[in-house]
């Protein structure tokens, strides 16, 4: 079948033919060679049957007589019959009587041998009373039996050769391949003029087709020269081209049709391709007066909070002196409102420089080594007071693992949080803010944390929480106008949490209290190790008002290994108490909170003082950020006491040290010493040069640092700081960034060449780290931004000058 896949039609064509005639020849043959078989066998079983007779005749008498020399006598006229291989005489015992065998053929049988069976008919010959033959491959066995007066007397068995029938159809065969052979020939020779009837006009339209398509002239028409089926295929392919034709007509006219469209197009598009260069053109010209509008403001912007920060300094500086003096009520309460405002003011102020930062793109997060633990509690401290004051609960929830030594850029997540937790606090009236931050997801290298400030404030409406991350929008502009702000704050939130690859999402009802979330991504410290505090088998009960913070703290708890119970009041502690006393399992120690409502605090500690079940119970206070009088008070009573905004970090280090001095003994606290030493003004602690133009700024460091017994010289630019520096020793220079002649961060490069290395403190009232860097990377030891608390101050200069309050008893 593969032949007729692949052969042309011509060569299927006399393949057919040639197989078909070669086929009838062979069947012919075959057909003759058979009907020869058998006209043979008849024929000579004919003529074997009458000589058996004639010979059964003849040989009666000599069986009679039993003259075997007479009987083969006879029996020798067989010569003159070639096809009788053999022939023989039985007599009455079927035994030979007489036999004949042709000299080039036969073998005679012995006489001694019965009869060998030539045929599986002969047995049966020998018992019928007739003739009886079969025919075996290659010879024919006849008996006649032989009788005499009706009785058998005998048998004659005649054996007939058939080679002449072999050899005859050998010759047949022969002459029928030769006339195969010759006729397969003239058939051929017919098949390849003959197909060519039918190929012929197949290849000439396929020849056709191909120059129809090789040109793509569908004018052209085949000949038709039959009317057969190959006739209806040229007529279909005429009629197909007569289409094809009218198409390629229709196909030309509707290109050239289009081609005039795409031209008056493209020339319509290229005058609107120019017209748009030209507006790209303006557009770009536009956009670099919008840039530079942009900059321009930035600068403005960076300059105008330098100017103003610089009289800050002195506004804030002079009013917190002036709050630290002899007033009276009302002196002291216009005195604290202007540094209040002062405060505000800044912040605005910071709010304006930060926003314009972000909008030129300035902002560039650093990585640096943190702890996120720390960083969150002293955001959460800041706000303490504040919180405290509307009687606020504020906890912060540092989820047990949550990895806190990262990498990160600190100030800035500090500056988020403050915002976050700092209008928490503004928009919260009654309830409580929670700070919640955990790990989620971790990877070993880097920890997804999420953070979450949680209050139950005014709320913000669905609407107003799509615009308030816009710059200068408020949820609602006359309840914000009561609580303050500039709008500023989430949009620099959004800024930077995008900055650090995180999306505040906002959650909140009118009334009920707001949520506002991010997740961001922060590396981990490595080989920075967590040591856990465990006090397993310990019991503590936590006595607080706050359903959350008892949770909160309950959960912290547990993860130090600490079996936990809490309770909402002075009865219901006392309750567990007594439970747990009865039962055999008295609490290791009570966290209780110092500001319960109704003084419960105060009756529970009595009451415990009472029952001498539990009067030795340890006792640890959660005083508020201001402690009351009375809180204080119930020191007495206690082995030690933590302070609210609960610090987690602390929690561990403080309960070891809290249970091991305790002891269940009542420990007298006494309050916290002074931080700062009262020195003798004589006294010199150390000499200190500021270099700073602003002269208002010179005299309120000078008042800081000379109530603090420092010596403080005072030059107006940095090439006098660096003269002065030449002739004189100082331990601690401040030196300002902007002042005439030559600014802060050359007098420091010029002092560091000269190789003096006086510790040298920036003091700048740009807040950007652009500044920072710039004085860092000259040599200076430490920054301060304007302006600065006098505690901020005086931490700095102590830290420098290694003056401790101790060093000065
Ligand atoms: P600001 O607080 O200075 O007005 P923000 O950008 O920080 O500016 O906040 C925008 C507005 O979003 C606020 O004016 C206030 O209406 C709303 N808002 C922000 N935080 C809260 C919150 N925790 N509860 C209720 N409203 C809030």
């Amino acid at each position: 079948m593969g032949f007729f896949r692949k052969a042309s039609i011509k060569q299927k064509l006399i393949a057919i033919m040639m197989l078909s005639s070669i086929s009838i020849m062979l069947l012919a043959s075959m057909a003759f060679m058979v009907t020869e078989v058998y006209s043979f066998r008849q024929t000579l079983l004919d003529k074997t049957s009458s000589l058996a007779k004639i010979l059964g005749t003849n040989v009666v008498i000599p069986l009679v007589f039993r003259d075997s020399q007479s009987a083969e006598d006879i029996l020798a006229s067989l010569r003159a019959e070639p096809l009788i291989r053999q022939a023989y005489v039985f007599d009455r015992g079927n035994r030979p009587f007489a036999q004949y065998v042709n000299a080039r053929t036969g073998n005679p049988i012995l006489e001694a041998e019965p009869i060998v069976p030539a045929c599986e008919k002969l047995p049966e010959a020998v018992k019928v009373r007739k003739e009886s033959y079969c025919f075996s491959f290659d010879h024919l066995a006849l008996f006649q039996p032989v009788f005499h007066q009706g009785e058998k007397i005998g048998l004659v068995y005649l054996h007939s050769d058939m080679d002449i029938l072999y050899a005859r159809l050998t010759r047949y065969a022969l002459g029928a391949v030769l006339f195969i052979g010759a006729f397969s020939c003239v058939a051929l020779y017919l098949a390849v003029r003959l197909q060519n009837l039918i190929s012929g006009p197949i290849l000439h339209l396929a020849g056709m087709m191909k120059i129809v398509s090789d040109r793509k002239d569908f004018a052209l028409r085949v000949e038709s020269r039959t009317t057969d089926e190959v006739g209806k295929l040229v007529d279909g392919f005429n009629e197909m081209l007569v289409q094809l034709q009218i198409r390629d007509d229709q196909l030309r006219q509707n290109q050239q049709e289009l081609e005039q469209k795409v031209d008056r197009r493209t020339k319509e598009l290229r005058e609107a391709n120019d017209k748009l260069a030209g507006t790209v053109i303006d557009l770009e010209q536009l956009k670099e007066a919008a840039e530079a509008a942009n900059r321009a403001k930035s600068q403005f912007l960076a300059t105008m909070s330098h100017e103003i920060r610089t009289p800050m300094v002195g506004i804030l500086g002079m009013t917190e002196l002036l709050v630290q003096t002899e007033l009276d009520d009302r002196q002291r309460s216009l005195a604290e409102t202007s540094y209040k405002s002062g405060e505000a003011l800044l912040s605005i102020l910071n709010s304006l420089l930060d926003f314009s930062k972000i909008e030129a793109g300035k902002v560039e997060l650093e990585t640096v080594d943190f702890d996120l633990g720390h960083l969150t509690e002293e955001v959460v401290a800041l706000f303490a007071q504040n919180a405290w004051g509307k009687n606020l609960e504020l906890i912060c929830d540092v989820a047990p693992g949550t990895p806190t030594a990262l990498r990160g850029d600190p100030a800035r997540l500090r500056q988020v949080l403050l915002n976050l937790v700092g209008n928490a606090v503004k928009f919260t009236d009654r309830g409580e803010i929670v700070i919640r931050l955990a790990l989620h997801q971790d990877d070993g290298e880097t920890a997804l944390v999420r953070f979450d400030v949680t209050d139950t404030g005014i709320g913000i409406s669905e609407e107003a929480q799509q615009l308030i991350f816009d710059s200068f929008s408020q949820a609602n502009s006359a309840t914000t106008r009561h609580y303050g702000g500039t709008g500023l704050g989430l949009a620099i939130v959004k800024e930077l949490v995008g900055l650090m690859g995180g999306q505040v999402d906002v959650e909140s009802r009118p009334g009920k209290g707001s949520n506002f979330g991010f997740v961001i991504s922060l590396e981990r410290q490595p080989g920075a190790e967590i040591h856990p505090f465990v006090f397993t088998g310990l019991r503590i009960l936590i006595v607080d008002d706050n359903q959350s913070f008892r949770l909160m703290l309950t959960k912290h708890l547990h993860a130090l290994d600490l079996e936990v119970e809490a309770a909402g009041d002075a009865p219901e502690a006392l309750d567990r108490l007594r439970a747990a006393a009865r039962k055999g399992t008295p609490f290791t120690a009570v966290l209780l909170d110092a500001d319960l409502p109704s003084s419960g605090s105060l009756q529970l500690v009595s009451e415990l003082r009472r029952d001498p079940a539990l009067s030795k119970t340890p006792l640890i206070l959660l005083e508020s950020p201001l402690p009351t009088s009375e809180e204080i008070e119930l020191r007495d009573a206690a082995v030690g006491f933590l302070r609210k905004p609960l610090r987690l970090s602390q929690l561990g280090p403080k309960l070891t040290e809290f249970l091991a001095s305790g002891g269940g003994q009542c420990r007298k606290l006494s309050p916290a010493p002074p931080r700062v030493g009262k020195i003798a003004p004589e006294r010199v602690a150390g000499r200190i040069l500021l270099a700073e133009d602003n002269r208002d700024v010179q005299r309120l460091v000078r008042i800081h640092l000379e109530t603090r017994g420092y010596h403080v010289d005072i030059v107006s630019t940095g090439k006098e700081a660096a003269g002065a520096l030449q002739s004189k020793n100082y331990d601690l220079v401040l030196m300002d960034y902007n002042m005439p002649e030559m600014d802060g961060p050359e007098a420091v490069r010029m002092i560091r060449q000269g190789g003096d290395l006086t510790p040298i403190v920036a003091l700048s009232a740009h807040s950007g780290n652009d500044h920072r860097e710039r004085f860092l990377a000259v040599g200076v030891d430490d920054y301060l931004c304007k302006p600065f608390k006098q505690q901020q101050l005086f931490e700095l200069v102590d830290k420098w000058l290694n003056f401790t309050a101790a060093d000065m008893e």
